[in-house]
């Protein structure tokens, strides 16, 4: 594990509250490849992904998550395990192995961002 993560893991043990921190962090281990080690700093968020019984690769809801692998194919085709970090919210989801991870996850998390922004204000709408 590299310093400058291990720094950050301590920080994060010192201040599990922030959001942000936690972000930097999962996604420090995810680019050094320490895909193992985001489940733990991943768990306190609230997952968003719904259960999916049928997608061809298993499904990555709170119930199932635990038990999927971070590889999986469907078709010919091999996926990766990724997550889209939003506020104190993750949405776990598959993508292509081949894909760039840092270019899907910021395009996710994009989509993402917009989604509970549009929720929020549907809710404020209706208040
Ligand atoms: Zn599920």
């Amino acid at each position: 594990m590299g310093d400058a993560i291990r720094s950050l893991l301590v920080k994060l043990q010192a201040s599990p509250g922030d959001a942000e921190l936690r972000r930097r962090v999962a996604e420090a281990l995810d680019a050094a490849g320490q895909r193992d080690d985001v489940g733990p700093v991943l768990e306190p968020l609230v997952n968003l992904t719904g259960h999916d019984d049928d997608a061809g690769l298993p499904c990555l809801c709170k119930k199932c998550l635990h038990a999927a692998p971070v590889v999986a194919e469907a078709g010919d085709m091999r996926f990766t395990r990724s997550f889209a970090i939003a506020g104190t919210r993750v949405l776990h989801f598959w993508m292509l192995s081949d894909l760039d991870r840092v270019a899907v996850r910021a395009s996710v998390t994009r989509a993402l961002v917009e989604r509970l922004a549009a929720v929020k204000a549907k809710k404020k709408e209706k208040a």
